[in-house]
């Protein structure tokens, strides 16, 4: 099977789940599915579940569940990145394309001083989070959040360890601020393509965030967002 189907929780009644009408349509024409065969549909609040299909019609796709598993494929850490809200709007969807590949938990757009945009397509982003969460095999949806200050998501965030990305030569990397920490809940930051100003980089360290360097390069903004993704979810796994 190459892909994972995707049933938000109240698709489940008992045993039973009956597949959201896209999700369907999908089993039905794209993969020509019959009765009894097998797939595997993720909820996208951890549950795996191993589906035989029940009943095929051109309306609905019902199957039963077989087996059930928890958080398969999700890491242990619980990661939160910030993110500057982009012009470019397919370079936001692209972070987050990679960001749930990577096994990040919650993406929360921000706007910034030098964020030069207001808008931000919700339901187009989420579509593109549960196109890679199918792919991916991951068994948790990212939280994705409304665009929020910079104030408001540190003064709400419950993140044990804070990381906020800045391109200084003399700051640690993720790495050495990570050192030692098996923290279950991380925040990490990443600027628009203008950066962080030097006051909202005073506001997160006030806030307890340690600036971090990701090398001597100035990354894109969707690149940087990667790479401090990776980085947080290889020391942690
Ligand atoms: N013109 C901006 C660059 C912004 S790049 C400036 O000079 O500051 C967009 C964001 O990516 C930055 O705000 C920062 O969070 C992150 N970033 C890019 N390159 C980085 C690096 N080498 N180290 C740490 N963060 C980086």
């Amino acid at each position: 099977m190459t892909t994972n189907f995707y049933a938000p929780p109240s698709a489940f009644r008992g045993s039973r789940v009956v597949l959201p009408e896209d999700e369907g349509r999908h089993v039905r024409s794209v993969l020509r599915t019959r009765t009894g065969d097998e797939i595997v549909v993720v909820d996208g609040e951890g549950g795996w579940h191993r589906v035989t299909i029940d009943h095929l019609s051109s309306e609905q796709v019902v199957g039963m569940v077989q087996e059930t598993r928890r958080n398969v494929g999700e890491p242990d850490v619980h990661l939160t990145v910030g993110f500057g809200l982009l012009t470019k709007r397919s370079r936001f969807e692209t972070f987050v394309e990679k960001a749930v590949e990577l096994g990040v938990r919650r993406i929360v757009p921000l706007h910034t001083a030098h964020t030069e945009t207001d808008t931000f397509r919700y339901d187009r982003t989420r579509n593109v989070m549960i196109a890679a969460l199918k792919q991916c095999r991951r068994s948790w949806l990212p939280e994705l959040a409304k665009p929020k200050t910079l104030a408001s998501l540190l003064d709400a965030s419950e993140a044990d360890h804070r990381l906020v990305c800045h391109g200084s030569e003399d700051a640690p990397s993720v790495f050495e601020a990570l050192d030692g920490g098996a923290e279950a809940r991380i925040l990490t930051l990443v600027g628009p393509e203008g950066g962080f100003s030097a006051a909202e980089v005073e506001e997160a360290v006030g806030a307890g965030c340690t600036p971090v360097s990701l090398g001597p390069r100035r990354l894109r903004a969707e690149t940087a967002g990667i790479a401090t993704a990776t980085a947080v979810l290889m020391h942690c796994e």
